[in-house]
């Protein structure tokens, strides 16, 4: 269960479930902490590989996490300087609807491109030493050994000292006792996979700012209301936030939301409604946007009633913890992952993560 460590110490081994934004960044700052990491993935329906990737380290989050978030971009700079580039650019944001004000309205803003963080993590865990695994967790992990008993699929039993639950969407499968604010939505776009393809006629000032990779986004967005009033859906909703966002060489138009009553995210939702509800929306910023080919993509998305995501151990589960439910998760994974990390290892910053009401409990 334990790995010898570089002088025959005694190496904890953790197993991060999860290989999306939050798992990885958690794994990188377990390993550099000196950790025997092992990050299991499943490989399929993960949010970050179709994120637009913003970064809004300047639109708050409840409490004392507002102020925290606000290093979202120091954080990244320090990951990139320690583990070469992920992705990270400064970008224009560009917001519509809401008033003749908002075209005034151009916050700082910046893009991790999720093309070019899911090329570079696996290279970047590496490097780090964290062990990578391709396999299903089934079903929640069992103490037993003295730590933790995962069931792989494919592969054979997993035993761990301490296992973290950063697999988004899956979470709740894996921890069905989880806060019931951690829910799941479906989130959808359309993938353009080459932006020179864009149409130049009819002019359009949209297309113009997605050739020079801004994103666009609503002024105001419908989401985190969708999001908020989760606990008293009394049946499936969906909205449309009409933008777009660069995507590596091409662009992810979006992006619709489906949330249903209850805790799962449940199976996905028909493509075909979705995507024409998508097509609708984006009719009404520009037709032009609205008509391009797609193929139309679905992913589950975790989120957190209150916007507050759970970080921290599973209550009444020793060596059990829970890394999942951002609202604005490229602003949150990476200031968060540091004191997870250090809360893992030695405990040390538990009592940040209760002053930031992320704990589980
Ligand atoms: C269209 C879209 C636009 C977005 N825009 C933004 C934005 O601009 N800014 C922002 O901050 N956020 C944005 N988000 C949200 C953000 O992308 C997500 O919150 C974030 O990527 C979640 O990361 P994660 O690692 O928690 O989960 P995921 O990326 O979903 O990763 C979870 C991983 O766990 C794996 N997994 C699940 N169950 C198991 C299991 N049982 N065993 C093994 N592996 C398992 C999955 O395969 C997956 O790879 C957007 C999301 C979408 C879809």
């Amino acid at each position: 269960m334990t790995a010898p460590g570089p002088a025959g110490a005694r190496q904890v081994r953790v197993a991060v479930v999860g290989g999306g934004l939050a798992g990885s960044l958690l794994a990188l700052e377990l390993a550099e902490r000196g950790l025997a990491v092992v990050l299991i993935d499943a490989g399929s329906d993960g949010a970050t590989a179709l994120s637009y990737g913003g970064v809004a380290w300047w639109a708050g989050a409840p409490g004392p996490l507002g102020g925290l978030i606000r290093r979202a971009p120091a954080a990244w700079h320090r990951l990139e300087a320690r583990h070469g580039p992920l992705g990270w650019r400064g970008c224009g944001l560009r917001l519509h609807g809401g008033g003749w004000a908002t075209p005034l309205l151009r916050p700082p803003f910046a893009q991790v491109d999720s093309t070019v963080l899911m090329a570079a993590l696996p290279g970047a865990l590496a490097a780090a030493g964290v062990a990578r695994r391709r396999a299903r967790v089934v079903g929640p992990p069992r103490p037993g050994s003295g730590g933790w008993l995962l069931d792989l699929e494919p592969g054979p039993l997993l035993t761990v000292d301490q296992v973290v639950l950063a697999a988004g969407a899956g979470c709740r499968q894996l921890a069905p006792g989880l806060p019931e604010r951690l829910r799941a939505s479906w989130a959808g776009v359309l993938t353009l996979q080459d932006r020179s393809n864009l149409p130049r006629s009819p002019p359009s000032r949209w297309v113009r700012h997605a050739a020079a990779c801004r994103i666009v986004q609503p002024r105001r967005w419908q989401r985190p209301a969708l999001e908020g009033g989760a606990a008293a859906l009394q049946e499936e909703r969906w909205i449309v936030d009409a933008g777009f966002a660069p995507w590596g060489q091409g662009l992810l138009l979006g992006q619709s939301s489906l949330v249903r009553p209850g805790l799962a995210a449940g199976i996905p939702p028909a493509a075909a409604a979705m995507e024409s509800h998508l097509r609708r929306g984006l009719a009404g910023l520009d037709p032009v946007l609205a008509a391009l080919p797609g193929p139309f993509l679905q992913v589950p998305v975790a989120f957190c009633i209150g916007a507050v995501p759970l970080v921290g151990p599973v209550p009444g589960a020793a060596g059990l913890w829970v890394f999942s439910g951002f609202g604005g998760a490229f602003a949150q994974v990476p200031v968060l992952a540091p004191l997870l990390a250090a809360a893992i290892t030695d405990g040390s910053e538990l009592s940040t993560l209760a002053r930031l009401g992320t704990l589980p409990g």
